[in-house]
């Protein structure tokens, strides 16, 4: 095993559905919920697009048959928004529609912003027909803002993020403290306007802001985290009566999920290039 793969590990179950159920599980047992996630993005082919599908459906099956808390989040590039968009509206609709006959809740992840509109188009026309379907806003973007405001008027339920993917300034904030900022300025909208939404966030100060807007507000919040980052905080926040949500992402197509999440902490860099250059 390369020291890539093992580095891979930390953020990732393995690479089979029985090991994101069995991670699934472990978290259950500590009181936090899970989100399942089969990795993959930007699918050229419509016979993997549909490969894609069936997994998905798989999850869902394994999620009711082993009495899993868990949730599905999917990506619209792995479901053929590459070639285009109705053929990618059909298959989200397939695997909303199986989840919310077993009462599943599905996110829809965010990807980059050439994928926005129509991540956001799919998601106001699959709320149309099924409740228990989220979308996921991301703070970098100046858009965001607006997006919220639509989402939120069409009773739509919100992951606030940070924003995974690098952007352009003219239409994102690149630097750490405006992206916190705008967090801060969405979740405020959230505490005014939304009844249920999620903070995915590791960060202190975003998370500690939360739980002082929810003692005015009290609204129905989830705190979501990636699996392998900060297991303490969420063990921490499930003692004092949160609810907190596991990313527990499997598959073999682990490259492009763990690049993002080196590219998150300068010491993860650094970790990689000490291995390399083995000082
Ligand atoms: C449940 C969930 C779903 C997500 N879905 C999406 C999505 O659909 N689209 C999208 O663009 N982004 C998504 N993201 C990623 C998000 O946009 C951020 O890139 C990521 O969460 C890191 O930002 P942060 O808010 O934790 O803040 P940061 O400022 O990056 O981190 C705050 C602190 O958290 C810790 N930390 C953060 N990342 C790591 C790491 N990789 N390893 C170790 N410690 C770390 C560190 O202590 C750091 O100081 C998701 C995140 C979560 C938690």
């Amino acid at each position: 095993m390369s020291f890539l793969t093992r580095f891979a590990r930390q953020w990732i179950a393995g690479e089979t559905l029985d090991d994101a159920i069995a991670r699934a599980k472990k978290e259950n047992n500590a009181g936090i919920r899970a989100i399942i996630n089969f990795l993959g993005e930007h699918v050229k082919d419509e016979a993997e697009a549909d490969n894609n599908v069936e997994e998905n459906l798989r999850i869902l099956r394994a999620i009711e048959e082993s009495k899993t808390s868990a949730s599905l989040s999917i990506k619209l590039t792995q479901l053929g928004l590459d070639i285009d968009k109705s053929l990618c509206l059909s298959k989200v609709d397939k695997i909303v529609s199986a989840a919310s006959s077993k009462n599943i809740f599905v996110w829809i992840d965010m990807e980059n912003s050439p994928y926005t509109q129509d991540t956001i188009g799919i998601y106001l026309d699959i709320i149309k027909k099924y409740k228990g379907v989220g979308i996921v806003i991301q703070a970098n973007l100046k858009r965001s803002e607006g997006d919220v405001a639509i989402i939120v008027a069409s009773a739509g339920i919100v992951r606030l993020v940070k924003g995974a993917y690098m952007e352009r300034e003219e239409i994102a904030y690149t630097s750490r403290s405006d992206i916190t900022r705008n967090f801060s300025k969405l979740m405020a909208y959230l505490f005014y306007k939304s009844p249920f939404f999620a903070i995915a966030t590791h960060d202190d100060r975003l998370i500690n802001e939360a739980i002082e807007a929810n003692k005015i507000h009290q609204k129905m919040i989830e705190f979501q985290m990636l699996m392998g980052v900060r297991d303490e905080l969420k063990r921490k926040l499930v003692k004092e009566g949160f609810t907190v949500v596991d990313y527990i992402p499997y598959g073999k197509n682990w490259f492009p999920y763990t690049t993002r999440r080196i590219r998150e902490r300068k010491r993860n860099i650094l970790l990689i290039v000490r291995s390399v250059f083995d000082i």
